[in-house]
């Protein structure tokens, strides 16, 4: 049986046309036109000023925070739940993430949880340089609540949109909800450039300082010359153009992925142990992935014994990130909440949930689900085996 992946890319022949235009044109190596291209395109879409294409989503979190100074001895606060890649950022600064739980019901951090760091941050009159919010699954964060609370504080929000392109949230556009938005293109996400990222701000003075600070920090010269440390975290012209076909797309590929979390929802609405989170409240998400969460007791076997059962008839699924205050690189940060995620942790599985995936192929992976449900049932149903 063909494996059937989480997310995998979804290629069009105008990607295809467009990376040829690049190759013809000789325009291989960093920057060119569609570069140029690529931003202002971005920028257009989502209504925002000024975009900096990248290498990466990683790389984006990285200037952000370099454009708020952050630096040894700096804390910023950090979903918990969320890609290490969020987190990394912060210990490339030489700073310390503080990591922050979820809101009930939710994959977002919760903002009274910020509020009360915040206060004990200024009572003790070291507050953190920044706070990076995670769109995690394509839902948006409460980004009215947060902008309030970070206002009163003067801590500026970076919003990690990696997962949320095409999701919009109060009127606006995922990745201009903060002062600075972040972007991947990496290959499992709603859009891709093999790998790529984007930055994004209304403030030109940002996004100057990050395309500066990408392209190996050369000061205006005949010669290199260097009054900064700098990086090569350039988006190149090729990919670029791969960029811009999928961004034309991208309207199509939401659909499709928020049809195929409305067929999971639909299979699983009469089945006990299988839920859904409520949706984000003001917030259209683009479904990036569907997640179900398992209970156990109710649906007679656990997240991973279901993982198994789809690995064995050869189907990726995923466990819900691993939150960040649970992982040993990050085991001396401070954690700020109830625990919240832990149990989307151990409940949580990512299901297929690729654009191009054929309704065949999903009812698959329902299928399986069922049947591990009716055979979990026939075997613990009745009389319970004595070595359970
Ligand atoms: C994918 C992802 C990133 C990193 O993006 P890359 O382009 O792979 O570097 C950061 N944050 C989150 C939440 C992500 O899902």
């Amino acid at each position: 049986m063909e494996r059937l992946y989480l997310s995998p890319p979804h290629m069009g022949h105008l990607e295809r046309d467009l990376l040829l235009d690049a190759f013809d044109s000789n325009w291989i190596a960093p920057l060119g036109p569609h570069v140029v291209g690529f931003e202002a395109e971005m920028c257009e879409k989502l209504g925002v000023g000024h975009a900096a294409a990248l290498s990466s989503g990683t790389a984006a979190l990285h200037l952000a925070l370099l454009n708020l100074h952050v630096g040894a001895g700096d804390t910023v606060l950090v979903s918990s739940l969320t890609f290490a890649a969020t987190a990394n950022t912060v210990i490339y600064c030489g700073a310390e993430p503080v990591f922050i739980d979820t809101a009930p019901d939710s994959w977002c951090l919760d903002p009274g949880l910020v509020e009360e760091e915040l206060k004990r941050c200024a009572d003790s009159g070291r507050l953190p340089r920044a706070l990076i919010a995670v769109d995690l699954y394509g839902d948006c964060c409460n980004y009215q609540a947060l902008g309030t609370i970070c206002a009163r504080f003067d801590v500026p929000v970076i919003e990690d949109a990696a997962e949320a392109l095409g999701s919009r949230s109060q009127g606006k556009s995922a990745g201009t909800l903060g002062a600075m938005g972040v972007l991947s293109f990496n290959g499992n996400k709603i859009i891709t450039t093999s790998g790529g990222g984007m930055l994004l701000s209304d403030r030109a003075d940002w996004i100057h300082n990050a395309r500066f600070l990408a392209t190996q920090a050369r000061d205006p010269a005949p010669h290199y010359e260097h009054t900064h440390v700098g990086y090569n975290y350039r988006m190149s012209n090729l990919l670029a153009a791969v960029g811009r076909g999928q961004l034309r797309q991208l309207d199509s590929r939401v659909a499709a992925r928020r049809a195929i979390y409305l067929r999971y929802q639909e299979a699983f609405a009469d089945m006990p142990g299988i839920s859904f989170l409520p949706p984000a409240a003001g917030c259209e998400a683009n479904r990036w992935l569907t997640v179900v969460l398992v209970d156990p007791e109710m649906f007679g076997a656990s997240r991973e014994d279901l993982r198994v059962a789809l690995e064995r008839m050869n189907i990726e699924a995923r466990p819900v990130w691993k939150p960040m205050h649970l992982q040993p690189v990050f085991a001396g940060a401070r954690f700020v909440g109830p625990g919240r995620a832990d149990d989307l942790f151990r409940k949580g599985l990512c299901l297929p949930s690729g654009s191009a995936m054929r309704t065949g192929d999903q009812e698959r992976v329902v299928e399986i689900i069922r049947t591990t449900h009716g055979h979990t049932r026939k075997v613990c149903g009745g009389r319970r085996r004595k070595e359970e």
